[in-house]
């Protein structure tokens, strides 16, 4: 009895320490047990002290280039700013995975690039003859925008490059001197072993330049016989020449496996942690078979891993085939890097669709934030508070700012009634949502609004407003009365939205109708529809020349 009751309090002591560590923001979290931990994961091994911690995020360049794939980026930034607040130094290092070969021909490329299927991207050449290579085109476009994104300097590096230089000479001969023992560790995951002789590297073959399709069939010194072979990836095949070669993994022409690459990037640039996506977190996953040969094969400690959810399109993936692919600048048209950062900050395991018809609550998260931050908004749960904070604090670029008196809804409204920023600006000034302050601000937000109206806006966010009341509609006496009303109060005085607002339910009262048809009149008589904007704003924004005429019409 007494053994198992202090069994319990052994373990309610490590569960409150459980809930205590997971209060801090994730990021921190991480930075904690980068910091904190002593030992290899799978082995013994004391881990050095160290004076500094890289953390590493890879793109593969044979796919799209679309805003999920900023996702590892901007989180693995967010970890470095959590380390460097921690008090230690960090530094944030990416590498262009640019010896992926290309698997199929996507959308928009010739057909007959069919023969490079299995060429390594770098080594394709660009459709349009601009760049040096088809992969290189797609690291330009993306490598353009994707500093805007980030706070900490980035430390980028392309993995042909540190190939033909010979960066990883050192430890492909580790690999291929224990070629045998990776091969054990992968055939611990594996269903289909490797059989006896497997290389752990690729050669590129010489005669075709293809990567899959030269078949090793020997190591031999170190070096590797091959013959070039069809290989078949899932959906596509890449077709061998014939060539039978040797090729010597030092020279760097060719490639480690995956299950064997990322250990060794791991190993040359001394990474203490890297995200992944949540299907890396299974124990048979590329992660974990990497992190053992990390530790097994090149004594070097695996990363602190963290897994994050990917980000889905209206509930589904992003791909170039469904046409729903964001890209980083089509993102920058409509809002900012920051608002992005906050996206992939808030949760990392969390299931996300983002929709475009929700940007305007993501605008609204953002001022939330600043008034949670600077106490305009009050919050009595302390670890919500310091939540929402430190939030903030990873996902912001510059110097907080005080929100802005216009809301991008607000602004969206604006930027559909009035055609030129002159009289939208006019008309922001009239309702005091205008501060020469914040010009420049203001006028950047009533663009983003209008791009975002014109490109993804739904129906129920656009309006035309009405020159005539629509023929058709009926409403009963007290509507009308209602509304002829709220021409007068509208001619009495300059209203402020609060005020106008509260005058409806008087005027409601008054004729003895419900408010919801009071509002379904006005916007019936306005826009015709059901429903509207926030209607005192509204009006307000309109103006009596355009709403007098119309509600006395009725
Ligand atoms: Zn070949």
């Amino acid at each position: 009895m007494s053994s198992n009751g202090k069994q319990n309090g052994k373990n309610k002591e490590k569960n409150s320490e459980k809930v205590e560590s997971s209060e801090l923001f994730w990021a921190d979290k991480v930075a904690q047990q980068i910091i904190t931990r002593e030992k290899f994961h799978y082995t013994d091994d004391k881990i050095p002290k160290q004076s500094e911690y890289v953390v590493k995020s890879g793109t593969s360049l044979s796919g799209v280039l679309h805003i999920g794939r900023i996702s590892d980026i901007i989180r693995s930034d967010s970890v470095v700013t959590a380390l460097k607040d921690a008090g230690v130094k960090a530094t944030a290092l990416w590498t262009a995975d640019s010896m992926d070969p290309l698997r199929k021909v996507p959308a928009g490329i010739p057909a007959d690039y069919e023969q490079y299927i299995g060429v390594p991207v770098t080594d394709i050449p660009d459709p349009a003859g601009e760049y040096e290579s088809y992969g290189a085109r797609h690291l330009a476009e993306y490598m353009e925008v994707i500093d805007q994104f980030l706070v900490n300097k980035l430390e980028k590096h392309s993995m042909r490059e540190e190939y033909k230089k010979g960066a990883f000479v050192k430890y492909i001969k580790i690999i291929m001197e224990n070629a045998e023992e990776v091969r054990q560790i992968h055939n611990k995951y594996r269903t289909t072993p490797h059989k006896k002789g497997w290389s752990p590297w690729n050669p590129i073959c010489e005669n075709c330049g293809k990567l899959m399709t030269a078949k090793v069939s020997e190591i031999i010194d170190g070096k590797v016989l091959y013959k070039c072979q069809d290989y078949e990836f899932e959906s596509s095949t890449a077709k061998g020449c014939g060539h039978k070669g040797e090729n010597d993994p030092a020279k760097g022409n060719g490639k480690l496996v995956w299950k064997a690459e990322w250990a060794c990037q791991w190993a040359v640039w001394n990474v203490s942690c890297e995200g992944a996506g949540k299907e890396y977190q299974v124990p048979n996953s590329a992660w974990w078979v990497n992190a053992e040969i990390v530790e097994r094969v090149l004594k070097h400690p695996m990363p602190v891993p963290f897994f994050y959810e990917h980000l889905m399109i209206d509930g589904v993936k992003m791909s170039a085939s469904l046409g729903n692919v964001v890209y980083p600048r089509d993102w920058l048209e409509v809002a900012s890097p920051e608002l992005l950062r906050l996206l992939y900050n808030k949760r990392l395991m969390m299931s996300r669709s983002f929709s475009w018809k929700d940007l305007p609550v993501l605008y609204s998260e953002w001022d939330s934030l600043l008034r949670i931050y600077n106490g305009e908004i009050k919050m009595t749960n302390e670890k919500e508070l310091s939540h929402n904070k430190r939030l903030l604090e990873i996902s912001k670029m510059g110097k907080l700012d005080a929100p802005l008196e216009l809301s991008f809804s607000h602004a969206a409204m604006v930027a559909q009634l009035y055609q030129n920023d002159e009289d939208s600006i006019a008309c922001l000034k009239k309702s005091k949502h205008y501060s020469k302050k914040h010009h420049e601000q203001i006028v950047s937000l009533l663009h983003k609004a209008k791009f975002w109206l014109e490109k993804y806006a739904t129906d129920d966010d656009k309006y035309v407003v009405q020159t005539a009341v629509p023929s058709d509609l009926k409403l009963s006496k007290g509507q009308k009365e209602a509304l002829h009303d709220v021409a007068s109060l509208l001619e009495r005085k300059e209203w402020d939205e609060k005020e106008l607002h509260q005058e409806f339910y008087n005027v409601c009262t008054k004729h003895g109708i419900k408010n919801t048809e009071f509002f379904q009149a006005a916007y019936k008589v306005l826009l015709n529809k059901e429903r509207g904007p926030k209607l005192a704003a509204f009006l307000l924004l309109l103006g009596n020349e355009r709403v007098v005429p119309l509600l006395r019409e009725v």
